[in-house]
């Protein structure tokens, strides 16, 4: 499915001019020509990121941006013709994203859309998975142990994370290595052992507790209750 962008620009030579580029960079393009529509639309969620001019007839952009802030948290680039810092800062205070001023090179405007994009995908994907004070977060790849940081390679992260998001479930090394590892590790099985010691080290060992329990002859699960 392609990536919508919906332009709310009230001087529709540009927009159009915005909208060609947009189309040839793959992305589905709306485009209106006024404050008030340009919040209905922007308010079905339907679209991925908005383009959203500041001086505009009927609703100003600002005030389209505040009260779209109210119900959704769609990527927002400003646009503005002059080149104020009042703008800036109080588009950036109401929950813009980034801003853009007029006139702009398109190539300008593309890498800020890739970028504003990128950041939602990566917040749109993370999510913190906890067992009591241990805590996970996918996003900033950070795991903490009741507010200090500990520190993991990436396979050891990658093994924490799946035993979180099967929490309560006993898994067969086997499973572990399926998911974690990614591929046959037949006769292997050890490694699994191997690593679950390293996350003990670092965990349970350093702040005295007992996150991953072992089932003896079949796997490991991690509780919330221990
Ligand atoms: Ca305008």
């Amino acid at each position: 499915m392609g990536t919508k962008i919906l332009i709310v620009e009230d001087e529709e030579k540009f927009a159009r001019f915005v909208e060609m580029e947009l189309n040839y960079e793959g992305y589905e393009v709306t485009k209106v020509f006024d404050g008030r529509s340009g919040l209905e639309l922007a308010e079905t969620g339907e679209f991925d990121l908005i383009l959203l001019d500041i001086m505009l007839p009927g609703l100003s952009g600002m005030e389209v941006l505040r009260r779209l802030r109210r119900t959704t948290s769609t990527p927002v680039i400003m646009l503005t013709a002059r080149d104020s810092v009042v703008d800036k800062v109080s588009g950036l205070d109401s929950g813009a994203d980034d801003y853009i001023t007029k006139p702009f090179a398109i190539e300008e405007l593309l890498a800020r859309i890739r970028n504003v994009l990128r950041k939602s995908n990566v917040q749109n994907n993370s999510k913190v998975l906890t067992v009591g004070d241990l805590r996970l977060d996918t996003g900033r790849h950070q795991v903490t142990f009741r507010g200090n940081q500990i520190d993991l390679t990436k396979r050891e992260f990658d093994l924490l994370q799946f035993l979180l998001e099967n929490k309560g479930l006993v898994l067969t090394r086997e499973a572990l290595l399926e998911n974690v590892w990614g591929y046959d590790f037949e006769g292997e099985t050890n490694a699994v052992d191997v690593y679950i010691r390293f996350l003990r080290c670092k965990i349970d060992e350093v702040f005295d507790v007992k996150i991953i329990s072992t089932v003896r002859g079949v796997g490991y699960v991690i509780r919330d209750e221990q």
